[in-house]
């Protein structure tokens, strides 16, 4: 692997960071390959990283039609946590923590992953009464979770709106130390340069347009750079989940929605913490450069486009006032929307599907940055072997029929109201 010596570094920064070597390759796409995945995001890249590490399966492509970080994997607000209440979510996002806790060592690139603590506030005395109850079940799970009442939470953030006046009053929160943000690019970075250095072929402008069938098996993918065949093809197209997944003849329980985030001018440090509203659609960071990193609820209506409407900034823009006036004259720098895969349940599928040959990992909705460690380790385990691992074993397709859902809306930015 390359290493940059203390010298070299300083050699690029004066030649003004000219003669730096490419990270991964750019090969042509070869005739045929052992694993295709469709999808150079979070999951599909780290997919590939693991079926080489894990496996030894190294004769793998990552096709991205557009380029790597270019999806949602570069749009999300960063936020990693393992705070899950339900069997199968709650041992599946803290495997997935304790990845991130070793994720820059494991590739050898910092991804900047900071456990600066996530608070979600309550405002009531019923909304903290189930907090506790998530506390409980994460502690038993040997996951950490603190309760906090009122005067603890505003040790904590008292920038909050502690005033009489406030619009929800705060109760208290539930506070883990360990969640925090990670630099979401050098995320997709890292994979990437990791899995190219297994020998991993990362094809970016390449979309699949359709699959190669030999009889009822999937042995293929067309592509806008010709035809790559397959012993295995593994879908992790994030938004795009029902639009492959119908070209390959799946009616998948999934709809593409918009989640817009947004950054502000720089601040100094105000904001240490990750914190969530728990009365209406906001949650905020702050980034290292300074900016105020915020979003809200998804637009509410079917999109496929990577930009949201002006409706959804002024809901987010109240609620972030509502909870902190102090904000109120800041400017808005930016936002920006990514195209979320919304299952019914809200949780994930990573699975065989019905179609022999075809495998899907999808359906993260606006949860699944968190997961990239944990997702690609167990799709790359279901490509492998054609099991699942035993961490995503409830995440099947197969649920929406048996019934066998897991209903964990409460988990995503908006759905604390529940
Ligand atoms: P992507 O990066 O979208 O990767 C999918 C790739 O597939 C894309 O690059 C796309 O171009 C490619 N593709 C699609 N169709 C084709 C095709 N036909 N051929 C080839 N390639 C194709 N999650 C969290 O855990 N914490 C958060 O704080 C958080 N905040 C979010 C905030 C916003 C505004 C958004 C938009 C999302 C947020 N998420 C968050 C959700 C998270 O970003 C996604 O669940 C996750 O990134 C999806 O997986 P991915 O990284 O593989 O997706």
């Amino acid at each position: 692997m390359q290493r940059y010596s203390a010298v070299s570094l300083l050699r690029h920064a004066l030649s003004g960071h000219k003669g730096w070597g490419r990270a991964w390759r750019a090969p042509e796409p070869k005739r045929s390959y052992d694993v295709v995945i469709v999808g150079g995001g979070g999951h599909g890249l780290a997919t590939a990283f693991y079926l080489a590490e894990n496996h030894g399966i190294r004769n793998v492509a990552v096709l991205e039609k557009g380029w790597i970080g270019g999806g949602n994997v570069g749009r999300n607000t960063t936020i990693v946590r393992s705070n899950y209440l339900l069997d199968g979510n709650t041992q599946f996002y803290e495997f997935s923590m304790q990845l991130w806790e070793g994720l820059s060592q494991a590739l050898n690139f910092n991804v900047m992953f900071s456990q600066r603590g996530q608070l979600v506030l309550a405002h009531s005395a019923d909304q903290l009464d189930a907090f506790s109850h998530r506390a409980n079940i994460m502690r038993l799970n040997g996951i950490d979770a603190e309760i906090l009442d009122r005067d603890e939470v505003r040790r904590l953030t008292p920038y909050l709106d502690f005033s009489d006046t406030a619009r929800f009053p705060i109760a208290g929160g539930i506070f883990q130390g360990r969640a925090g943000t990670a630099r979401h690019d050098a995320v997709a970075w890292g994979y990437a340069r990791a899995a190219d250095r297994h020998g991993v072929d990362i094809i970016q402008g390449c979309e699949v347009t359709d699959f190669v069938r030999d009889g009822g098996r999937i042995t293929g993918v067309v592509t806008t750079r010709g035809t790559i065949h397959a012993g295995r093809v593994g879908l992790a197209v994030a938004g795009h989940t029902s639009v492959l997944g119908a070209k390959a003849g799946l009616d998948l329980p999934i709809e593409s929605h918009v989640l817009q985030a947004f950054v502000t001018e720089p601040l100094k440090p105000l904001v240490q913490h990750v914190v969530a509203y728990g009365a209406d659609h906001f949650y905020i960071s702050q980034s290292d450069k300074g900016g105020l990193v915020f979003g809200g609820g998804l637009d509410g209506f079917n999109s496929y486009a990577q930009r949201g409407t002006l409706a959804a900034v002024r809901d987010v823009a109240e609620a972030a006032v509502a909870l902190m006036p102090c904000i109120s004259r800041l400017r808005l720098l930016r936002h920006w929307g990514g195209v979320m895969d919304m299952t019914p349940d809200a949780s994930p599928i990573i699975s065989p599907t019905p179609v022999d040959g075809l495998h899907l990992n999808g359906g993260w909705c606006y949860g699944g940055f968190k997961a990239t460690p944990a997702s690609g380790w167990c799709f790359a385990h279901t490509l492998a072997t054609g099991e699942p691992h035993p961490l995503s074993a409830a995440y099947t397709l197969d649920r929406f029929r048996t019934g066998w859902t897991i209903d964990e809306a409460g988990a995503g930015p908006y759905a604390w109201l529940q």
